[in-house]
């Protein structure tokens, strides 16, 4: 009989381990404490990894990409409100792909119903509330969040893929003080009803000052999406009181087109996404048959721009791990960390001075990122000039 695996979580993480699991030969049962499905989200860039690992997961055809035209072109505004091309966050190496986080969501709900596959049985309004390990398994009192009823179930293993603050991690592994590390930063993140008038629908544009900034995405084929993030030494003070007034006493004194559009429309947005940024840290991400994987685990952060990708190899890996050690689920495990962690640490440390792109941390490291994107978007256009020049007249090529 097939073995039994818990997911925690219908994420990026959750769905791409249980497929992983599915194609190892197991049984996996997915709960997720929301009452239904979540759609649409922010702007996500999957880089070659993921996208690789959404091949291996058999979802590639169902992944919905938005790239922009030619590449797109990104706005850099200066301080007087001045427009100049630069570096966007599609410009980066590895071409990202340009999705929001539901598109990468709706192809792995395919991916969990596939034909000719079976169909991985998904539990809305369910949450793990107690986690032990007992005779050689995991036993695990499940709650409904509608009913409140509770009830016991045995499995082989336990997968907590339920994000930046695991209620796995806090059950199995401790409190989340041990493990999430604060970044002194804000994040504000919704879906824009168009563009920022007097720009190309595709375009993106970047106001970024010391310490807070504003990023527009552009894709293809729908409205862009917002971020604001900035820096505050006083995490707690952000969520005290109404929030779009916080937002607007952050961003007094950034008086630029695209800022001013961005507050207004935050007021409008029927919901968007505010939050503190933290990063997970731990010495291991598995103890027994309970493992972590993707935000719960290693959280990188937005800056990292490799959360999604993670999160998606995180779980295809899993199950190639599994699959490779069919009769040692603990080896299986550390074969799997090993492979994963080198890389993962490097992302959490490289977080760090992608950061500095997002939103400088003062006015000189705000001159050096202003100097050093709009040197590579001078470069960029230059190569796409010589592409131009150099292709067979009626060729076309996206950047
Ligand atoms: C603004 C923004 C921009 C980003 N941009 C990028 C980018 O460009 N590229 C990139 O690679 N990454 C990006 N990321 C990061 C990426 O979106 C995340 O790393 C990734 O979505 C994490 O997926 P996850 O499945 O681990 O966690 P989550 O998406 O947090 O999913 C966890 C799931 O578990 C559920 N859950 C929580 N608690 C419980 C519980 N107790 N019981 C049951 N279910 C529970 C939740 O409801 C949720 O469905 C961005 C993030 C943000 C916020």
């Amino acid at each position: 009989m097939a073995r039994r695996a818990l997911v925690v979580g219908l994420g990026i993480a959750g769905m791409s381990a249980a497929i992983g699991l599915r194609e190892a030969g197991w049984s996996p049962v997915v709960v997720e404490r929301a009452p239904d499905r979540r759609q649409g989200g922010y702007f996500v860039g999957l880089l070659p990894d993921g996208r690789r690992a959404a091949v291996d997961l058999g979802i590639a055809e169902h992944l919905h990409t938005r790239n922009p035209a030619g590449g797109g072109t990104a706005w850099e505004l200066d301080r007087r409100g001045n427009r100049a091309p630069g570096l966007g966050f599609l410009h980066q190496p590895g071409r990202p792909a340009a999705v929001v986080r539901g598109d990468i969501e709706a192809a792995l709900w395919q991916g969990l119903g596939q034909e000719g596959r079976a169909r991985i049985e998904v539990r809305f309004a369910t949450t793990p509330v107690e986690i032990s390990h007992e005779d050689g398994g995991v036993r695990v009192l499940l709650r409904d969040t509608r009913t409140g009823q509770e009830h016991h179930e045995e499995y082989d293993l336990v997968v907590g893929a339920d994000g930046l603050r695991s209620d796995v991690r806090r059950l199995v592994f401790g409190p989340h003080a041990r493990y999430v590390r604060d970044w002194d930063a804000m994040i504000c993140a919704f879906q824009l009803p168009g563009q920022v008038p007097g720009y190309g629908d595709q375009d993106s544009i970047i106001s970024a000052r010391a310490g807070r900034a504003a990023w527009v995405f552009g894709f293809a084929d729908r409205a862009p999406t917002a971020l604001l993030t900035y820096r505050t030494a006083n995490v707690p003070e952000q969520f005290a009181g109404d929030r779009v007034e916080r937002l607007r006493s952050v961003y007094s004194g950034m008086d630029d087109p695209v800022v001013r559009y961005v507050l207004d429309e935050v007021e409008r947005a029927p919901e968007y996404l505010f939050d503190s940024v933290h990063q997970v840290r731990m010495p291991r991400w598995s103890t027994g048959r309970v493992v972590l994987v993707g935000d719960a685990a290693w959280c990188l952060n937005l800056y990292s721009g490799m959360g999604a990708t993670s999160a998606l190899r995180g779980g295809a890996e899993l199950g190639r791990a599994l699959r490779d050690a069919p009769d040692d689920v603990r080896a299986a495990l550390t074969a799997w960390e090993s492979a994963l962690r080198p890389s993962i640490v490097r992302h959490q440390r490289v977080a760090r001075l992608k950061q500095q792109m997002f939103v400088p941390s003062g006015r000189w490291a705000e001159a050096v990122r202003s100097v050093v994107l709009r040197l590579g978007g001078a470069a960029r256009r230059r190569r796409l000039a010589r592409d131009l020049v150099a292709a067979p007249a009626g060729s076309g090529r996206a950047s």
